[in-house]
């Protein structure tokens, strides 16, 4: 993607095109199928399938035309940029920094790394001496759940810290130090 100076950062442009997930039948796995992480049947309808981590693609010879068909007629959903989904994910926190980090991703903030996991193991990923505002929402909010998903930002100058706990509990936003030289 090449940047355009004269226009705005924006959650709409920054939406990658989506592509749907590369299945396969169990029973037979020549034929290409389309499917998605969370369906157990592909677009064509087939059922028994096993979805690869691999980009379906219509266009190689071993593909199931129904399939192919399908994904023409209903494009796959774009992929919203780690900024749009750490806005939403933020959408029920509270407090000054939850504010300032939204609108900072609204204007496109460096998003990551994103890690996602187990509590206990993702809170020995945080440094809590390097935290100057809000070390105790994340202590709450990486005791709240059994797995949480830990996201670094940056944004106006700030290094953000946030937790978002699964299922439970309410996100949390912290402010880090400066990254030293
Ligand atoms: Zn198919």
């Amino acid at each position: 993607m090449t940047e355009d100076p004269g226009e705005p950062w924006s959650f709409a442009a920054a939406r990658t095109p989506g592509v749907y997930a590369l299945a396969r039948r169990l029973e037979d796995d020549r034929v290409d199928h389309a499917g998605t992480p969370l369906n157990d049947h592909a677009l064509c309808g087939v059922t028994g399938i096993a979805v690869c981590r691999s980009v379906f693609d219509p266009n190689v010879p071993n593909v199931c035309p129904e399939c192919r068909e399908e994904a023409a007629r209903t494009p796959p959903e774009p992929e919203p940029s780690g900024q749009e989904r750490l806005h939403d994910m933020l959408e029920p926190a509270e407090g000054p920094l939850r504010d300032e980090l939204r609108r900072l991703l609204r204007g496109g903030a460096r998003v990551g790394p994103w890690r996602g996991g187990h509590a206990q193991t993702l809170a020995g990923d945080v440094v809590f001496d390097r935290i100057i505002e809000g070390a105790d929402a994340i202590r709450k909010a990486l005791a709240a759940a059994a797995s949480v998903e830990l996201i670094w930002a940056r944004g106006g100058g700030r290094n953000f810290l946030v937790v978002v706990p699964h299922g439970v509990g309410s996100p949390a936003v912290a402010v880090q130090l400066p990254d030293p030289d």
